[in-house]
């Protein structure tokens, strides 16, 4: 089951689905959030 935005996803420039600053890694493709929200995630989830 692929979504039709995972298709235009792959198309465009990503960006991060937190900011939306453009995600300009290639090496994390596979991420929806840049290393800044990425980072902010982190930080959270091991202070809770
Ligand atoms: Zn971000």
């Amino acid at each position: 089951m692929t979504p039709v935005s995972t298709f235009f996803r792959n198309l465009q420039p990503k960006c991060c689905a937190a900011c939306g600053e453009v995600i300009m890694e290639q090496a994390e493709a596979y991420m929806n959030e840049c290393f800044t929200c990425q980072e902010k995630e982190y930080v959270i989830a091991n202070t809770k």
